[in-house]
């Protein structure tokens, strides 16, 4: 671990990603020369452009990114997210665990990521069109089908993503549904996509359980976030017959430890848009729900929401991670030494791009699968991934994250090396 990363990547998200990855590849013995290839981004591209508001006539310049991780496992995938806040350091760090998620489900992509710093709560459909196909112009030399493939991430949709579709078949002159995933299945998306990363994280589940020896069918699961990922992790849990005790979104959070009726609150949601007012359960601060008395914790809205100061109140006995990177270097460490189980995020919420790759086998192959066999082949992968990392976790007795990223990190530097370095 020779080369000082420079600067430009510097943000709080990256020093977490590059740190667990230098700590597990000091604990494999990781050559330096490929660690140092791999601690930083092969490509990253930074845009601004301008953008103009439905209401006044004046021009903001948005800034927006797409980062590259890794070319060698074939073309790079990952999701793009809208957010105030989001800069090239975020970006690289989400890309380099996209790289690692891949290889841990075994699918043949390398990690990316992209985003624009803009608060999506506050546009207007026209303006997040526009924000969209105007970025799409901005990355479409470094994207397509057999390079990069974009999907959604936090803030975006499938909606953005066929913009981003119809963005990109216009400038080739044809229509090309494998350059983007996550889309409308009328456009080629494939379905159970969108449901895809919280049902795959809720297979897990029972595995999970096995290893605390806790009965799977008796455990109540609070979730963090009631979005993209939190809501279909709560449908596909209500499914399963299990307790979903609480559920949150940025207007606070509901609870009933009897369990919530999880269709009433998701058609709560459809009318209401929040979960503020719903009447059938107690309404509580957000942040309670890391602390409350249940058995499962999944945060699964957004980064670094399990910390130093609130890791040791947490109740659950088995955290799964919906969202990428909810849990800080020093809030894991908390969690290991208290001997709660953590399902980290790059296994947990596989199950979002492994759908996303079998949406993109489907366009090239121009052939698609019923919701069954979809379903089916998730459900496989997840938990062969899950037995895989956990094989390795008993092997070299340490935690699932380690485990998962030696896994992860093990098969791109095979990959690395028998690949060569070209000239
Ligand atoms: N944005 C999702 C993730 O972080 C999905 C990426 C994809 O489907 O390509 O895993």
């Amino acid at each position: 671990m020779t080369t000082p990363v420079g600067n430009e990547f510097q943000s709080p998200m990256y020093h977490e990603a590059a740190g667990q990855f230098d700590r597990v590849a000091r604990l494999m013995g990781l050559d330096d020369n490929v660690a140092d290839r791999l601690r930083v981004p092969q490509k990253s591209t930074m845009v601004s452009f301008p953008f103009r508001r439905d209401t006044y006539s004046e021009v903001e310049t948005l800034f927006g990114y797409r980062v590259q991780h890794l070319t060698t496992m074939g073309p790079t995938k990952g999701g793009i997210r809208y957010a105030a806040d989001v800069d090239l350091g975020e970006v690289a760090a989400l890309a380099m665990l996209m790289t690692w998620k891949c290889a841990i489900v075994g699918v043949p992509f390398g990690g990316a990521k992209g985003g624009v710093r803009v608060d999506p709560m506050g546009l207007s459909r026209a303006e997040l069109q526009r924000v969209t196909r105007r970025f799409t112009m901005e990355i479409i030399n470094v994207i397509g089908p057999e390079t990069d493939i974009p999907a959604p991430d936090l803030g975006t949709n499938e909606q953005v993503m066929a913009w981003l579709m119809d963005t990109y078949s216009q400038h080739v002159g044809h229509s090309v549904p494998a350059v983007v995933t996550g889309k409308p299945p009328a456009l080629g998306g494939s379905v159970a996509r969108r449901e895809a990363t919280g049902r795959g994280l809720m297979f897990l589940l029972p595995q999970a359980a096995g290893i605390r020896q806790m009965n799977p069918n008796e455990l109540t699961i609070a979730i963090h976030g009631f979005g993209n990922v939190g809501r279909y992790a709560a449908i596909a849990g209500h499914q399963m017959g299990l307790r979903i005790a609480a559920v949150s979104d940025i207007s606070g959070a509901l609870y009933d430890p009897e369990g919530l009726d999880v269709d009433a609150v998701a058609k709560w949601v459809d009318e209401n848009r929040f979960l503020e007012g719903f009447p059938d359960a107690d309404f509580i601060d957000g942040d309670k729900i890391f602390v409350l008395p249940v058995d499962v914790l999944v945060p699964a809205a957004i980064q670094n929401v399990i910390r130093a100061d609130n890791a040791g109140d947490i109740q659950a006995k088995i955290v799964i991670e919906g969202a990428n990177g909810p849990t800080t270097i020093e809030g894991d460490d908390i969690l290991r030494e208290r001997g709660i189980l953590v399902i980290p995020d790059i296994l947990a919420n596989a199950g979002g791009v492994t759908v996303s790759y079998f949406e993109w086998v489907q366009d090239v192959q121009k052939y698609f699968w019923t919701e069954n066999e979809v379903v089916a082949r998730l459900r496989e992968i997840m938990t062969r991934a899950f037995s895989d990392v956990h094989n390795v976790a008993l092997n070299e007795d340490v935690d699932l994250r380690t485990a998962a990223l030696i896994k992860g990190i093990r098969k791109v530097a095979d990959a690395k090396l028998v690949r060569g370095i070209f000239p």
